[in-house]
């Protein structure tokens, strides 16, 4: 077997076809895309509309078991697998995939484009800035951010009077509501649009949020892996007299206006989520919402080309749409619906759309279906579960770090199998087939692929392939796509974990025992207030997003296989109104990463003769 180069050489090696005539492949019309240089496009949302009537393609998941820190190759299989049924089997197809943060680029992990010869190309402009997506979110964010303190510094230095007079200030002799102080109003159930008819009461009402300091949920975010930045003083300059308070920064994929841009289906949409997002609580214990600080409006407008699916292409020159990339503890981590929605009717009924879900079956899979299939109404055909010899073996009890090739080695093998098991059971529990792709390393025997893929099937897979689409390309794949092509013929029955109308605690425990395999739940004081509070501010039925280490089913990253007997401890519960989930904490979640020693930029530079990036990978 000949040595497969870097990701960037052979990223490199291939000439991308111009986008604007990929766009045309897929059938998208030239005034429904932005061209962003030669490589990249945005697609209007309009095409929504026009393609409404189209039946939708096969829908299909990329998850896997639970992984090794070095990640199982679910990003290569999402690509193999599309360049598979697009270039060798010559459907209509597309990937949808996450666009990832430059903390992990620059940090520890490096670029995030699949792998070998199955990649989004150019590797360079995917793992950049994109079309500035990401940097759109961080101005979003951080206008809110600015917008709490600076509200709560008015507030404390003014009089209820002289706060409304600024607010509702006089034109032409005569005060005048915005739009969105009618709403604001409208909340405190003033049905009241001209100004001069509120009574003293309802002036101080509507100009004082009273923003209890230490409710301020809202954080401000970057995209850069900066660990001085967790917990920081603000406000210390002499010009904010005093009004210091303890704040931090988190990874901009981690802001609640990614997890909003994943997860909205319009414009519309977007606007009233960006409207109902919590930032803090009043004194009076009122949720206070971006609505209420009068800028959702202008976050809406800061997002309104984020909002448009990004057009790439694979090696083999299949369509791929690279859209939104939230956290996938804090939030869902799995790709926007709104590009899952268009590429299904571009690819149309006999097509193929596969899209992948962020860390193992437990919690990428688990969100994509009770989170995201909740609120985009599709229905997967396929789930394919990707597993490694490697990972499984460590799961048997092997070592931990996945660098260390360890000889072939069954029993370890078989007894790390269990993980997959689960995995698969976890898939099973909402009623849709699963297809087992076994990424093969150069490392693996055939005995050891075998025992996989017979361990698969006695599971209950449906089906269980070996793939080598990391040193093939689609060809690697082909074997796999037919697997999922079938089964997508297969009956399948969907159905949630849960009922959203059940207790908060409820639909944790449900999650805990079923996908996890606890025996139960412990709720600790915090995450018991909380379940209070949101209950009677009216938040009980948002489903559920676990913030949970995704190298353990547990709760504990060094459990290996499938850990028993143990006790989901919930720390505290947050909430994600405007995208619409509660996010029970188990255990402490950094939210922002830090950097290593040698981080992956030591290594990155630009020849400035040919333009080009060198050492993105
Ligand atoms: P995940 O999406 O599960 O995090 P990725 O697809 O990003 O994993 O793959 C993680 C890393 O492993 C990438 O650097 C990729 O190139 C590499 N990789 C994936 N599959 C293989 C394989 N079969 N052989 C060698 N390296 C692989």
């Amino acid at each position: 077997q000949k040595p497969v180069p870097s990701d960037i050489v052979i990223s490199r090696s291939c000439v991308p076809k111009p986008i604007d005539r990929l766009a045309r492949e897929v059938g998208l019309l030239s005034d429904e895309v932005e061209l962003y240089g030669k490589t990249k496009a945005k697609v209007q949302l309009s095409i929504v509309k026009r393609l409404q009537a189209q039946p939708d393609g096969k829908y299909v998941v990329v998850t896997g078991i639970t992984p090794t820190p070095l990640g199982e190759g679910k990003s290569t299989t999402t690509i193999g697998l599309v360049q598979a049924l697009g270039a060798h089997m010559n459907l209509n197809v597309f990937a949808c995939v996450r666009q990832p943060s430059q903390g992990p680029t620059f940090g520890i992990k490096g670029g995030a484009a699949g792998g070998g010869y199955s990649q989004v190309i150019p590797m360079e402009e995917f793992n950049l800035h994109l079309t500035g997506d990401i940097h759109a979110i961080t101005a979003a964010n951080n206008l809110v951010a600015a917008a709490i303190d600076a509200r709560m510094f008015h507030e404390s230095t003014q009089s209820d009077k002289a706060l409304y007079n600024r607010l509702v200030p006089l034109s032409g002799g005569q005060r005048k509501f915005s739009p969105i102080q009618i709403n604001r109003l409208r909340k405190l159930g003033i049905e009241k649009t001209d100004p001069s008819t509120l009574t003293e009461e309802e002036i101080t009402r509507f100009a004082r949020l009273d923003i209890d300091p230490s409710s301020v949920t809202w954080q401000r975010v970057l995209d850069t892996n900066d660990r001085f930045l967790r917990k920081i003083t603000i406000g210390q300059s002499p010009t904010e007299k005093g009004y210091t308070r303890e704040a931090q920064f988190d990874i901009t994929v981690a802001s609640e206006i990614m997890a909003v841009l994943a997860l909205t289906s319009s414009l519309e949409d977007m606007r009233q989520r960006m409207a109902k997002m919590v930032v803090a609580t009043s004194r009076s214990g009122q949720p206070i919402t971006t609505e209420d600080l009068g800028v959702s409006g202008a976050l809406t407008v800061l997002m309104k080309d984020a909002i448009k699916p990004n057009l790439m292409q694979t090696l083999e020159g299949t369509p791929v749409f690279v859209h939104a990339g939230p956290f996938a503890n804090i939030a869902h981590g799995n790709s926007s619906i709104l590009a899952d929605k268009i590429a299904l009717k571009l690819v149309g009924p006999e097509g193929f759309v596969v899209t992948e879900a962020g860390f193992g079956a437990d919690i990428g899979m688990e969100k994509f279906f009770n989170i995201k299939c909740r609120y985009s109404g599709l229905r997967p055909h396929v789930v394919v579960l990707v597993a490694t010899v490697r990972a499984l073996k460590m799961h048997g009890g092997g070592p931990t770090v996945s660098s260390v090739e360890f000889s072939s080695n069954l029993e370890l093998l078989e007894k790390g199998c269990s993980n997959m098991r689960k995995q698969i059971e976890n898939a099973q529990h909402f009623g849709v087939p699963v297809v087992v792709a076994v990424n093969g390393f150069k490392t693996d025997t055939e005995a050891e692929l075998d025992l996989v893929c017979s361990m698969a099937k006695a599971a209950g897979a449906y089906d269980a392939v070996r793939c080598s689409h990391w040193a093939e390309g689609g060809a690697g794949a082909v074997a796999l796509g037919q697997a999922v092509q079938r089964a997508s013929g297969a009956p399948s029955n969907f159905k949630f974990l849960y009922d959203l109308e059940l207790p908060i605690a409820d639909k944790i425990r449900i999650i805990a025992q079923k996908i996890y395999g606890a025996d139960d739940i412990e709720l600790l004081p915090e995450a018991q207030h909380k379940v209070e509070l949101y209950t009677k501010q009216g938040f009980g039925n948002l489903p559920i997003c676990m913030a949970k280490t995704h190298l353990s089913l547990s709760h504990e990253a060094d459990k290996k296989g499938v850990p028993t007997g143990f006790v989901l401890p919930i720390r505290d519960i947050r909430a994600s109104v405007g995208a619409g989930f509660l996010f029970p904490l188990v255990g402490t979640m950094p939210t922002i990463p830090g950097l290593p020693t040698r981080p992956c930029f030591y290594d990155i530079d630009l020849d400035p003769e040919t333009e080009q990036v060198n050492g993105l990978f």
